[in-house]
């Protein structure tokens, strides 16, 4: 153990905040244009080893910081994320770039477009400096059902980053990226932020557009930020929120001042505090002890910081994982059908008959976790049980909820574990699928919701494995979830 540590240290690097590389900026004693280089050389360096990144969009990256030392130069105003570093999720588009969300059967395909969110971070001045590692179709929790090989956690190159925005948050982890967007479906942002020690975002289904987000399961998948603390993740979000008339399902809202929200007391004067809710059955059978005591002590800090705790039920939770395997696949099934070697990337050189080529092309393109899923969201949707799965699932997230809801009413937010365990080692769960999908026990429910949350990183285990809190909020309350987190952060725990 203390020499794989050891070896893992070096890995481990965190990135400067946005508000010191902004003043740097704007003071000339940062150059965007040495910033972006100096990744690269830290991502050529890195990589080979973590394979955090699938492809490198340079030239972009280069041009984009030339135009913010441009500003910089005239002493012009910069916008929110000048000269930032920032990597995106292969599940993202970007125009010309590859996207390969991790699948063989993408292999090729450039799409000639940006996703809105990129769009956004591009138009707020971020540097992008490339695609980022992630489990096929964002389909895992460890990123090692990626068909171009497994992300290493920085903390333990032994272990996994966590998924399936593994490289998302490995990126923030080894300072490859000062912030990274990924895509969370089940929890695919807050398990591997959690796994990393960084912070993750699951903004409210529709806060952020999901134009260009290549589709997992529609009803779930949201995009969100990853960054080194709280309030940089809050501005991220700031910058990728808001109504995009290219999702209909993306919401009007105003979009608040994140990271201001993120600056507000636990308890503001002349206030009562924050109401916390701490559900009993996120600390039942399953959870490691190491983990339930860096929460218990994370409560406590709460506490002292001036909320109120108590407790509030959520009993449909124990049927949350089959409820979220049946959805999510079934829509996943629909979604994937796209892929027919005719269309997009990679085709099979088996045969040139259309019936046929289908069905080579997408046995050699895609994996093997991608095939269970679409067979069982295919079986779920089909005549005879459709009313048993599929109809039955719907009926059971909406209890999930109302349940969320009925809390709701009496507590601003709800503190659990971000997952059960820490980072596992490498192989230790790929040989069996049940196991990899209970450890999303503790994500999956706000996904089927729809409400928001953050995780923050919560102490470490004894081995030094990052633990990470999960705050949950109400539709639209994240800047309460990023206030939660924040005190959560100035523990320092
Ligand atoms: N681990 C979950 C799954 O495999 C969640 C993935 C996600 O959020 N994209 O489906």
């Amino acid at each position: 153990m203390p020499s794989e540590a050891k070896a893992a240290e070096t890995y481990v690097e965190k990135p400067r905040t946005l508000a010191e590389l902004r003043a740097d900026l704007i003071s000339g004693r940062t150059k965007a244009t040495d910033l972006a280089s100096s990744y690269y050389e830290r991502i050529e360096k890195k990589n080979p080893r973590l394979n955090v990144y699938l492809s490198l969009t340079k030239e972009r990256a280069l041009k984009q910081a030339e135009r913010v030392d441009a500003l910089a130069a005239k002493g012009d105003p910069l916008p929110a994320l000048a000269g930032v570093p920032v990597g995106i999720k292969d599940v993202l588009v970007m125009q010309g770039a590859p996207a390969t969300a991790g699948s063989k059967i993408l292999q090729g395909y450039r799409p000639p477009y940006d996703a809105t969110a990129v769009a956004k971070l591009d138009a707020a001045g971020a540097v992008l400096l490339g695609k980022l590692n992630c489990d096929e179709f964002a389909m895992g929790s460890s990123t090692e059902n990626s068909a171009y090989g497994p992300v290493r956690n920085p903390v333990d190159t032994e272990r996994v980053p966590g998924g399936s925005s593994g490289g998302s948050a490995a990126a923030v982890a080894a300072n490859l990226a000062v912030a990274t967007l990924g895509s969370d479906t089940g929890g695919s942002i807050r398990q591997p932020a959690s796994f990393c020690g960084v912070v993750g975002v699951l903004p409210t289904y529709g806060r952020v557009s999901r134009y260009g987000l290549i589709a997992f399961a529609s009803s779930l998948d949201r995009v969100g930020p990853f960054a080194a603390n709280v309030r940089d993740a809050a501005t991220l979000l700031g910058v990728i929120a808001g109504h995009d008339a290219k999702d209909a399902t993306s919401s009007a809202a105003p979009v608040p001042d994140y990271a201001a929200e993120s600056d507000k007391p636990l308890k503001e004067p002349g206030k009562a505090g924050l109401r916390l809710g701490v559900p009993a059955e996120y600390f039942a059978e399953g959870l490691d002890d190491e983990v339930r005591a860096a929460i218990e002590g994370g409560i406590a800090a709460l506490k002292a910081a001036g909320c109120t705790v108590k407790p509030v039920s959520l009993p449909h939770t124990k049927y949350a994982i089959p409820t979220y395997y049946l959805v999510a696949t079934a829509e996943a099934s629909a979604n994937l059908a796209r892929f027919d070697g005719v269309r997009y990337g990679y085709r099979s050189a088996e045969s040139e008959i259309l019936s046929s080529l289908y069905r080579h092309s997408r046995d050699e393109g895609f994996g093997a976790e991608v095939k269970r899923r679409i067979l069982l969201g295919t079986y779920a949707l089909s005549a005879g049980y459709y009313d048993a799965y599929y109809l039955k699932a719907q009926q059971v997230r909406r209890l999930l909820a109302e349940e969320y809801l009925r809390a709701f009413a009496e507590v601003d937010a709800i503190v659990t574990p971000t997952s059960p365990m820490p980072a596992f080692k490498l192989g230790e769960k790929t040989g069996d699928p049940l196991a990899m999908y209970l450890a999303d026990i503790y994500t999956v429910t706000a996904s089927l919701a729809g409400i928001c949350g953050v995780t923050v990183p919560c102490g470490t285990t004894q081995a030094g494995l990052p633990v990470g809190m999960q705050v949950l909020a109400a539709h639209l309350h994240e800047g309460t979830a990023f206030r939660v987190a924040r005190a959560v952060e100035s523990a320092h725990l």
